[in-house]
């Protein structure tokens, strides 16, 4: 490793990046080549002799550039976002720089305490009570995601209660979700090796606008107690990915702790915004829980990798994932004075994360983290409010942080002649619109291909949901570079996409 030659080919790639986001706005959002298109360009087998980084990033341009979808284009409005800022950018370089491995204290002191101050600072933004914190008996991990933090965590609860009920029942536990939490709690069940029959996925409605009911959960845990079995966890969700969506988690954690239930409330998405006092009501009642988890890397201007995670207790966690081989024994860790931090996650090797969560905290400060968040939802409302402006079009669901969820109406279409359904008999309603099963396959097929045209453009990249039989389009402000002007694109886009479908209707 040259320290001169780092220095000339970093300040090159630093340019080269730099470059990159001045003219983001002209590659197409979305990718826009065919699956395989890089085989054919590279050549078959890896170089024998060097290369020049000057050739290397000319290929880079030429060759990879095409293939990536612009997650930090402006115009980006698909999924969640993923956040990126100077601060977070720098902060990942100093960590890939220092390149040190911290899976317990002593091999870097500094990762892991940086990691228990950032946790408790994050955690008090975010008003966590202080059981939560380090400060409190608690504690916070950075993990790489989401998924995760719900295996570990699960893994926990699992571990738990078959300490208390016996090993041979782990057939018997019972997690519950709802039919809009997030699919990676399938895998982390079937990881921990639950029985996947024992998943309670519990329905939602429009009525509730798609959050889980305490009631039916109530039922529903009833009714397994009653058949002999052990309900183990429950994924509650702040921030649902479908149409953002937040479970009552006073009222859900209530339930649960009267059968024991471990509480994991994932704010992947929308935990973000609670760092805004007008946010913080979404966590009411989180002291009941047990964990919760967020991404950094979404919608808090740090780059993937940065999933925080708090638990009550620490030692749960600890139970069920710590190995202590005889060559990571030290003082320190025998002393018990210190976290350890890979008795806290999957892996043994642990990235320094806490680096750049830091250098975005100390750089930007609560205050403007949460204008730049208030200000994706000021643009959200707005782009709401153009979308009420047209009757062609509808809110689905009502907007709950930055993500905007509609699409174009049943009315709309049918005015097109070609609107037959297949028989005009009147039919059983088929979703929770009130609509046929006739009229929900023409309105779903006729903003599915909406959303095709968009992305094909290459000048906005929006995805989609389906909710109670519902296509919904989704857009999502979040970007860092996203103003006002590329929501106004986005809308007259979509506008004159509509109209000339319409037209060929
Ligand atoms: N939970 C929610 C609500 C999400 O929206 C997502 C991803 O978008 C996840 C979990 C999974 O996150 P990760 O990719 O960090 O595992």
């Amino acid at each position: 490793l040259d320290p001169e030659e780092f220095r000339r080919q970093g300040h090159m790639i630093v340019d080269f990046l730099a470059d990159y986001y001045q003219n983001i706005e002209q590659y197409p959002v979305r990718s826009q080549v065919e699956p395989n298109y890089l085989r054919d360009r590279l050549p078959k087998s890896a170089p024998y002799a060097p290369e020049p980084i000057e050739k290397i990033l000319q290929d880079l341009h030429k060759d990879i550039l095409p293939g990536l979808t612009h997650w930090q284009n402006p115009n980006f409005f698909a999924h969640f976002p993923s956040s990126g800022s100077v601060a977070g950018f720098l902060g990942e370089m100093l960590i890939t720089g220092f390149n040190v491995v911290g899976f317990n204290w002593i091999s870097s002191p500094a990762a892991t305490e940086l990691e228990n101050v950032v946790m408790d600072w994050f955690g008090g933004m975010l008003k966590l009570p202080g059981s939560f914190l380090f400060s409190g008996g608690g504690g916070g991990v950075l993990q790489g995601t989401t998924c995760e933090a719900m295996l570990c965590t699960l893994t926990a609860a699992r571990d738990r209660m078959l300490k208390k009920i016996g090993k041979e029942r782990i057939g018997e536990l019972v997690v519950y979700v709802s039919d809009q939490t997030h699919f990676s709690l399938q895998k982390a069940c079937q990881i921990a090796g639950l029985n996947r029959d024992n998943i309670r996925v519990v329905p939602t409605t429009i009525g509730f606008e798609f959050s889980l009911q305490p009631g039916l959960l109530r039922s529903v845990i009833e009714a397994d107690v009653a058949a002999g079995l052990a309900p183990l966890y429950l994924c509650a969700t702040v921030g649902t990915t479908s149409t953002t969506a937040a479970d009552p988690i006073g009222p859900l954690c209530e339930v649960a702790q009267e059968f024991g239930v471990w509480v994991h409330v994932d704010a992947a998405y929308a935990g973000s915004a609670c760092i805004c006092p007008e946010f913080q009501h979404f966590l009411e009642g989180v002291e009941g829980a047990n964990s919760i988890s967020l991404n950094a890397h979404k919608w808090f201007f740090t780059t993937l990798d940065c999933c925080c995670l708090w638990v009550k207790d620490p030692n749960a966690l600890i139970e069920a994932l710590s190995t202590n081989p005889e060559c990571l024994r030290n003082h320190a860790s025998d002393s018990k004075k210190v976290v350890d931090y890979k008795d806290w996650q999957i892996s043994l090797s642990r990235r320094f994360r806490a680096l750049k969560l830091w250098m975005v905290l100390r750089s930007y400060g609560v205050s403007n983290l949460r204008n730049f968040i208030r200000s994706h939802i000021k643009m959200a409302k707005h782009f709401e409010a153009l979308v009420n402006t047209d009757n062609r079009f509808e809110i689905v669901v009502p907007r709950n942080f930055a993500v905007v969820c509609f699409r174009v109406t049943p009315c709309a279409i049918k005015k097109h002649d070609n609107y037959v359904p297949a028989d005009s008999t009147p039919k059983k309603q088929d979703n929770y619109f009130g609509e046929t099963k006739d009229d929900v396959s023409v309105v779903n097929e006729f903003n599915r291909k909406l959303v095709d045209h968009i992305n094909e453009s290459g000048q906005a990249y929006l995805t989609h949901a389906v909710v109670g039989r519902v296509y919904i389009i989704r857009l999502a402000v979040g970007g860092s570079l996203t103003d006002y002007r590329h929501v106004d694109n986005a809308w007259n886009l979509i506008k004159d996409l509509t109209d000339s479908m319409l037209k060929l209707c």
